[in-house]
């Protein structure tokens, strides 16, 4: 190589590392579950239908910031929207198990205060994430499953919905037929928001794995695994084969490299996935904010369907992970 030109890459390459990129920051970041279905797989009106459902999230939970929300009720507002949606695996999109029906799990983390709730095995209730809140505001309990998860949630006054509400021609094909290699996706939802008083809080709410066994839960309602919050540390939510996230404890893992180590989330965040899980064949990725609200990202799939909003106010949404 040109001996200049080689001394001009070694030396901007130098500059680089010693100046990295600034993150950008965010009020609230969504995900719409990681996969291998990139927008060259995907109708335009599946494209346009995920990417309105992630704008309205955001725009609604970002507004609800600005008026003085709190972080827990900016996730709610978020992640509600895309649990209403048909095009996420998460409330009315929900996959079917290998039975014919649908359960549904997501848990909420405060991280204020370290309070957290879950439910897992939801059959009939609208809106999982508000079942998980419940558990977390109006119980002593962390995690409530089944039955008793639904009875306590109708309690709280929570919608209920006949099994007929996540009925979805296109999920009972993928029921009928299986997922093919390469179209396979998770789809599960999850937010994490920063309030201006600095609290962190980080949600998550999927129906589980196509096709997995009934009874089966995954890691979006295991505190530590799907979910994660802290303030000073930072707020995780995860997609994607929830077994590996689960033996890894994935969103904590990410957090103790910043709480015990030297790390930030963003690197932390890649050391889980990109390297830890992408090598046991541990598919899927996780969004974040760190305790200053800056963006952190990562996926070991093609696509997952995200979003944030800029400390500016303005919708950043994105699908396909080249
Ligand atoms: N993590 C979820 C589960 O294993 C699936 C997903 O992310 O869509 O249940």
């Amino acid at each position: 190589m040109h001996i200049p030109t080689l001394f001009f890459l070694v030396f901007f390459t130098f500059l680089s590392c010693k100046n990295p990129k600034p993150q950008p920051t965010a009020t609230v970041i969504v995900h719409g579950g990681a996969g291998y279905i990139n927008t060259e797989l995907m109708t335009q009106e599946e494209e346009d239908g995920i990417r309105k459902a992630i704008e309205k999230s955001l725009q609604k939970s970002h507004q609800h910031l600005a008026d003085g929300g709190t972080s827990v009720e900016a996730v709610q507002i978020a992640i509600n929207i895309l649990e209403d949606s048909p095009y996420f695996n998460a409330g009315k999109g929900s996959v079917f198990t290998s039975s014919g029906t649908n359960e549904l799990d997501a848990s909420i983390m405060n991280g204020q205060n370290g309070q957290a709730g879950a439910v897992a095995g939801l059959t009939n209730i609208k809106n999982p994430i508000d079942a998980a809140i419940a558990v977390m505001e109006h119980s002593p309990h962390v995690f409530m499953i089944g039955k008793g998860a639904e009875e306590f949630a109708v309690i709280h006054g929570l919608d209920t919905v006949p099994q007929t509400y996540f009925y979805n021609k296109d999920r009972y094909k993928e029921h009928i037929e299986g997922l093919s290699e390469d179209r396979s996706k998770f789809g599960t939802v999850g937010a994490v928001a920063i309030d201006h008083n600095g609290n962190i809080a980080a949600g998550t709410s999927t129906g589980g794995m196509n096709n997995k066994r009934f009874g089966r839960v995954g890691d979006v309602p295991v505190i530590g695994a799907g979910t994660y919050a802290e303030n000073g540390v930072g707020g995780l939510s995860a997609t994607g084969h929830g077994e590996y996230f689960i033996r890894n404890v994935a969103t904590y893992d990410i957090a103790a490299q910043v709480k015990y180590g030297n790390t930030t989330l963003d690197e932390a965040g890649y050391n889980t996935l990109m390297k830890k899980l992408k090598s046991q064949g541990g598919d899927g990725g996780v969004i974040g904010l760190d305790s200053q609200g800056g963006v952190v990202i990562h996926c070991n799939t093609v696509a997952m369907p995200r979003g944030y909003i800029s400390s500016k106010g303005e919708a950043v949404v994105m699908i396909d992970m080249e």
